[in-house]
């Protein structure tokens, strides 16, 4: 017995995951085949950008833009709760502080884990 079998992006979602340029992709899937939660899926169209079928499953892990070897075809969309706090970090002492803190908190002297 022979089904088809769909696939249909979840397009209500808020994120995107990654955001491809089709006048540069060249639909090599490399990056739908290095994502380890298949939030990418090959295109059943050849020469075409993947389709970001779960971007709600993606990790922003970045994977899929370090494997793609084409400069500008895919780029990470990072969510905007990760997108908007910045931790800076002294030079000198390793401090880490947000700006506008008031009063940073005494730097982290724990040893590393492992
Ligand atoms: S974004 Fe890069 S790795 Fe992904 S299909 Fe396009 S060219 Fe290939
Ligand atoms: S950032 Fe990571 S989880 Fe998200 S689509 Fe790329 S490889 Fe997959």
């Amino acid at each position: 017995m022979r089904e088809k079998v769909y696939m249909v992006p979840n397009q209500p979602t808020p994120n995107r995951a990654v955001d491809f340029n089709p006048d540069i992709c060249n639909g090599c899937n490399r990056c739908a085949q290095i994502c380890r939660n298949d939030v990418l899926m090959p295109n059943a169209e050849k020469g075409k950008p993947p389709i970001v079928l779960y971007p709600d499953e993606c990790w922003s892990c970045g994977c899929c833009v370090q494997e793609c070897n084409r400069p500008g075809a895919i780029e990470m969309l990072h969510p905007l709760n990760q997108s908007i706090v910045v931790i800076w970090k002294r030079k000198e002492t390793g401090q880490e502080f947000r700006l506008g803190m008031k009063n940073p908190p005494a730097p982290n002297t724990r040893p590393a884990a492992g």
